[in-house]
């Protein structure tokens, strides 16, 4: 298939991972944070980190919208499914999200609420078009790739009048993350984090474009270098940040050069400035409250915004005690090092929400079987 054949070739793997090997100085430390989920998935399912030397250490960042929302969240959908009777319309992965009261959507749809599978925000319109006697509620998540096709039906549930239909905004932002996790305690203060480069996301970056990386590498001297999920683009970008960290450069490069531009795409990026504004502040799971982050939408389009519509208010929930998802967000713990890991918490029985997700660390090291420490990869610090 074109696209996805040569960027899965394991001869060229192959020579890929020689050309690591044999530039990685053994004296040095690469520590590299694919911060997007689909890199996770990519890394675990090709096994790339047995292609890997022992310098290179990959760390996983917090890019999977479904691990990144926090259980407050989750209640608000479940309270509108259950007590305001709304049909709450989300992505199949939300529906699996443990929440308080050992509820998920899932489970409140066992208890009677209207909870329905879509798999776009155009799905969740036609339920509304299908149903005028009902309030239908979608519950949009995701980062800047997903954002656009929700102020697009927001703008068309504007433009027919729907009365029944409006959106819990939960649209998170990929720079405000990054910029958290290098302010945090772990990286700037106790140094129990050490970060050297990033592998920037790839459908992300299709809208944002490459320029909103430009700032970490400036002020935070970290080089990034934008991939596309194959295989070959991550052990590509890979090579591309340790040839940087060997130069002592910090540069923003794109490996994906077949999908994104500097620019991005600067229409979706006007219609999402159209219908939203930012947060001042939102609550991530694993980062806490991360300033500017997250998007509301705006006064002009009032009437289908949920949270106002229903006077939601948003509570702070702890997560689960035996759950390690927000270390492992942060970047500052492995699945393995989580005790349920694979035994008290499985896909099938999860208790936290990266083992929700296939883009989630856990449920990625579970599908590939990655319990033990991988050959070739340096213990965490
Ligand atoms: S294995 Fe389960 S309980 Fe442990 S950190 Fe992952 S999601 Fe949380």
């Amino acid at each position: 298939m074109k696209y996805i054949d040569e960027f899965r070739d394991g001869a060229l793997a192959r020579k890929l991972a020689a050309a690591i090997v044999a530039e990685a100085e053994p004296g040095r430390r690469y520590h590299l944070m694919e911060f997007c989920g689909g890199h996770t998935h990519a890394i675990s399912r090709y096994g790339i980190t047995d292609l890997l030397p022992p310098s290179v250490r990959m760390i996983h960042g917090p890019g999977c919208p479904v691990c990144v929302l926090p259980i407050g969240r989750v209640d608000l959908a479940i309270g509108l499914a259950l007590q305001q009777r709304v049909i709450l319309a989300t992505y199949g992965d939300c529906l699996r999200v443990p929440a308080s009261n050992g509820l998920s959507l899932l489970k409140a749809k066992a208890r009677g609420g209207d909870v329905r599978m879509v798999y776009s925000p155009a799905d969740a319109l036609t339920l509304a078009q299908a149903h005028p006697e009902r309030e239908v509620v979608f519950f949009a998540i995701g980062f800047e790739t997903t954002t656009p096709p929700t102020a697009l039906v927001i703008k068309q549930a504007a433009r027919l009048g729907l009365a029944n239909f409006s959106v819990v905004c939960n649209h998170v932002l990929t720079p405000a993350a990054i910029t958290n996790i290098l302010e945090s305690p772990e990286v700037r203060q106790l140094g129990t984090l050490a970060l050297d480069g990033f592998i920037g996301p790839a459908h992300v970056s299709t809208i944002i474009g490459s320029q909103p990386y430009e700032f970490f590498a400036e002020e935070y001297h970290k080089p990034v270098v934008i991939a596309g999920f194959e295989p070959l683009d991550v052990m590509q970008a890979i090579l591309m940040l340790v040839r940087q960290i060997n130069q002592g450069r910090a540069e923003v490069e794109n490996e994906f050069t077949r999908a994104v531009s500097r620019e991005g795409n600067v229409k979706a990026q006007a219609l999402v400035s159209e219908v939203f504004e930012l947060r001042r502040t939102f609550e991530w799971r694993g980062l806490g409250q991360v300033p500017y982050s997250a998007l509301r939408i705006r006064d002009a389009f009032a009437t289908f915004d949920a949270e106002r519509r229903f006077s939601l208010e948003t509570r702070s929930v702890a997560d689960n005690k035996a759950c390690e998802c927000g270390a492992i967000l942060r970047g500052v713990k492995q699945p393995r090092d989580c005790k349920a890991f694979g035994t008290l918490c499985t896909p099938e029985n999860p208790i936290g929400s990266c083992m929700v997700s296939s883009e989630g660390a856990c449920a990625a090291y579970y599908s590939y079987g990655r319990f033990r420490e991988t050959p070739g990869v340096a213990a965490p610090i």
